[in-house]
């Protein structure tokens, strides 16, 4: 049986901690069953958002007339838009196997990986749809050992209990992501930042969005007034149906009926279920996207083998170094269920890195964990929200800005605020943005709270250029703050 010091099983974030063990000149494997670079290159951040990019352009010009400019589309080569996006993460893809494949320090196993025991896993198949065929299926039944062994093999997407869904054609984001032809209609389920995302792509070329989403607003994970305010600008753009749950689907001359139910959350905002004598919503698409969460990839590990241990929703428990249950092994990214963004398996790989190879050992950090959406409006936060706070009953204030009071955003038509959050000494606890470049404003935050003082006068006291649009973000952090929660003026004191 072949030996390595390193073997990663997975090929996403957990290639960089690889890399840099093979750097040191350990002996490593690399155990992937799909395309190399994992799902951020493959069907998730980098396709959606080269993708996405097309659908601002387009918008762009679409409100050219706001700003007396008489612009139009004449035409979009959708498919092309597509397929040239499809080459290039393909092409970043071949390139990684081509650097594995011809590195003498890597070794490339290609199929997938399987615990026998804490330290041995078996390869098998090695065919997975849109894999690279070439060579796949040649380490089909190899078994291998490895001293330290580093589990990062992400999430796919979830399939929540529909009735009648193994019976219809539906995409998932990795198939919508390949559509060549924009559907006349698409019905999504779910209400997260997929769905937002994809129903912004395929809504500005023309597709007629419904997303049935079982929370009150779209983006659950952010704070309440963005998430009321980004899917009340989405419900003039789309048939957004939220406080429904799909129930039931099926299939009849290529179109899709999905039927809904009213659906209800208890006060705690965890468990919820379709509300009894509810009025049923049937909805009738040519396509059916189902973004309802993703789950983890644990299961086709066999982790019963091994001492590692997962939680009740399937993902890897680790300590706070990211160590797993079994000695020696390991665990990063989606598949520890922390965040699962791409920016936190970096954030992620470089503590796995830190405590493998360091001397020091340090407990990831994820304080200051941002989040973005790459809809139209943007959103993104960083820190608690105001409704966590507020159910702590920690004592802050929040104070909201609006772009359009700012000089960029007014020469911009941009809607849209800010909404900085602090404990009552100026520290920061969060922030929370809706409107244009989002993903960009936020950047400022969570450098104050990783690398400034974490207090509002690091946002304050830096000059900021005028009149740019982060001025929006500073002018949220200055003005008169207002107490939120049980502290706050018009609540009542317990
Ligand atoms: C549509 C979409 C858009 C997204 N957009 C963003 C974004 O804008 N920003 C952001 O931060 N995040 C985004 N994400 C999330 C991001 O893609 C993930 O958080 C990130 O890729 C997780 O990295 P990872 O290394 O944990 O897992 P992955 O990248 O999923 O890597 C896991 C790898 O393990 C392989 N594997 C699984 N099981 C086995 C096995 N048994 N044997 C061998 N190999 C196996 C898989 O084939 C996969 O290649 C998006 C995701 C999707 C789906």
């Amino acid at each position: 049986m072949e030996e390595f010091d390193f073997l990663v099983i997975g090929s996403g974030s957990g290639l960089d901690v690889a890399n840099v063990a093979a750097n040191r000149g350990q002996s490593v494997a690399i155990v992937e069953k799909g395309p190399l670079g994992g799902t951020c290159l493959n069907r998730g951040c980098i396709p959606s958002k080269q993708l996405l990019y097309h659908a601002d352009v387009y918008e762009t010009i679409e409100r050219a007339d706001e700003f007396h400019i008489d612009a139009e589309v004449e035409g979009v080569e959708f498919a092309e838009i597509v397929r040239e996006v499809t080459e290039d993460v393909g092409e970043s893809s071949d390139s990684i196997r081509r650097g594995l494949r011809s590195s003498d320090q890597h070794r490339l196993f290609e199929g997938e990986g399987r615990f026998v025991d804490d330290h041995t896993i078996e390869i098998s198949g090695g065919e997975d749809e849109g894999s690279p065929a070439q060579g796949a299926g040649e380490d089909d039944g190899t078994r291998v050992r490895a001293e330290t062994i580093l589990i990062a093999a992400g999430t796919r997407p979830g399939v929540p209990p529909i009735d009648g869904i193994e019976d219809v054609d539906y995409l998932t984001s990795r198939e919508a992501l390949q559509l060549e032809t924009p559907p006349d209609r698409l019905t999504i389920v779910g209400g997260g930042y997929i769905a937002a995302e994809l129903g912004h792509f395929f809504g500005t070329f023309g597709t007629d969005v419904t997303i049935l989403g079982r929370r009150p607003n779209l983006l659950p994970e952010a704070d309440e007034e963005v998430a009321a305010a980004f899917t009340e600008l989405y419900g003039e753009r789309f048939a957004v149906q939220t406080g429904y749950a799909a129930t039931g689907v099926h299939e009849s001359d290529s179109e899709i009926t999905v039927e809904a139910m009213p659906y209800e959350y208890d006060d705690d905002g965890e468990s919820g279920r379709v509300v009894d004598g509810g009025e049923a919503l049937s909805v009738t698409a040519d396509e059916l996207l189902v973004a309802a969460g993703r789950v983890p990839n644990t299961d086709t590990l066999a982790l019963e083998n091994t001492a590692v241990e997962t939680d009740a929703d399937g993902f890897v428990e680790t300590d706070e170094y990211l160590r797993t249950d079994a000695e020696g092994v390991w665990a990063l990214g989606d598949i520890v269920g922390e965040y699962l963004l791409k920016h936190s398996a970096n954030h992620e790989a470089r503590a796995v890195m830190r405590n493998l190879f360091g001397d020091e050992p340090e407990p990831v950090d994820y304080s200051a964990m941002p989040f973005a959406v790459f809809g139209s409006p943007e959103v993104a936060g960083v820190g608690a929200t105001e409704e966590a706070l507020r159910a702590e009953g920690a004592e802050y204030a929040t104070n909201t800005y609006r772009y359009d009071e700012t000089a960029r955003g007014k020469a911009m038509h941009a809607e849209g605020f800010v909404k900085a959050i602090i404990d009552l000494e100026g520290e920061i606890l969060g922030c929370h943005i809706v409107g244009p470049d989002a993903s960009t404003l936020i950047q400022e935050v969570v450098t104050a709270m990783t690398a400034g003082s974490g207090t509002v006068r690091d946002i304050r006291e830096s000059i900021h250029v005028h009149p740019a649009l982060p001025e929006v973000v500073q002018r949220a952090f200055s003005g008169q703050f207002t107490r939120g929660g049980d502290g706050g003026h018009d609540h009542h004191h317990h």
